[in-house]
């Protein structure tokens, strides 16, 4: 028998959540696969959401493994090439390639101008990561333009703001005055701006965190969005202890019983991708009602305060996150994000479809 801990994908979510992306949009879908899938498992994500009409990501070995796999829509490489041997199997690969900064304008020249290579310029319109800061981009233009490789751009930028109150409205005022010069397809919305800005959805649009089922908004639930979750955490208990009044768990005895209680030991810890700085309090689902996260999360186990639930007991099954426990919670509490929970799930969980 297996440790009990599984990673539950839905891929019917990932279908239905990619529907809410169409239904908000005339513009084309972009679904972004980086990291994975954001945990869910780059294949897998890609043949559910294969009514995208493109999909984004980071590594070249991904990027080929899905044209290998059939994928006939772009691929978009979202940090570009790494050197100049990538440029290569971009062409080869037919893959579609950001460029954010000059020294990958200057392999690009020494690039032999036979092959065909769609890009993505991207521009810096005030998140100051990656792109060509707003008073290069004509000169990069005419780069390009005179490159006999180069086939067709797009011009992208990312926004800071877009899930905060902030918003996008000053880079996106910035973005429009650089592009009004050019009749080029563009590309400015990630999943908040999808779902709240109209104004910025162009030509594609960038949608990520909620083709998961999570919301982009801390005031906004997935629910509300008409997202579902794409992936559950599961385990169950495996051990009861009765505490007194007094008895302290875990490393760091960071929980202190002020009576006797009941508490449950869950196989899921760091080593599964549970956040260790996740704090006391944290929910959880046993059996399917809420409680509590107590003591420092460890490797390979957490402690779950069984107190108000006295039916539950070695085998009752928990939830850490996803169906019936949104994962923005879970993240709220722990002062994470849900992205970042999706991709530390480990290698080490078994993933059920
Ligand atoms: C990750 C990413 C997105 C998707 O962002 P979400 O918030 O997950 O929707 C879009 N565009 C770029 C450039 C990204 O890196």
């Amino acid at each position: 028998m297996p440790r009990p801990i599984q990673a539950h994908i839905n891929l019917s979510a990932l279908e239905s959540n990619l529907h809410v992306a169409r239904r908000a949009t005339s513009a084309r879908l972009m679904s972004i696969i980086k990291a994975d899938g954001y945990g869910h498992g780059v294949l897998r994500v890609v043949e559910a959401l294969s009514a995208s009409d493109g999909f984004a990501l980071l590594d070249i070995q991904d990027a080929m493994r899905l044209r290998e796999a059939g994928i006939r829509q772009p691929i978009l490489m979202l940090e570009g090439f790494f050197g100049a041997e990538d440029l290569a199997l971009i062409s080869e690969y037919n893959l579609t390639c950001v460029i954010h900064s000059a020294w990958q304008l200057a392999l690009l020249d020494a690039y032999p101008k036979s092959g065909k290579l769609d890009i993505w310029l991207k521009v810096n319109s005030g998140m100051n990561r990656l792109g060509f800061a707003p008073n290069e981009v004509a000169q990069v233009m005419e780069q390009l333009h005179r490159h006999r490789a180069v086939r067709e751009i797009t011009l992208m930028t990312h926004f800071a703001n877009a899930d905060e109150v902030r918003g996008v409205a000053g880079p996106l005022a910035l973005f429009n005055d650089i592009a009004a010069p050019y009749r080029m397809a563009r590309s400015l919305a990630n999943s908040a701006a999808l779902l709240r800005y109209p104004e910025t959805h162009g030509d594609w649009v960038r949608p990520g965190i909620m083709l998961y089922g999570a919301s982009p908004f801390a005031e906004t639930s997935a629910q509300q969005l008409g997202l579902q979750p794409a992936m559950t955490l599961r385990s169950r208990i495996i051990a009861v202890q009765e505490l007194r009044a007094g008895d302290e768990i875990g490393y760091g005895a960071l929980f202190r019983a002020e009576h006797s209680m009941r508490i449950g030991i869950v196989a899921c810890g760091y080593a599964d991708g549970y956040p260790r700085h996740a704090p006391n309090g944290t929910p959880i689902l046993v059996d399917g009602q809420r409680a509590q996260t107590l003591g420092r999360v460890s490797m390979d186990m957490l402690y779950a305060d069984l107190s108000k639930l006295p039916q539950a007991g070695v085998g009752s099954a928990v939830t850490l996150w996803g169906d019936g426990l949104p994962i923005e919670e879970v993240a709220r509490a722990a002062g994470t994000v849900s992205y970042e929970l999706m991709c530390a799930l480990t290698d080490r969980v078994p993933v059920v479809v």
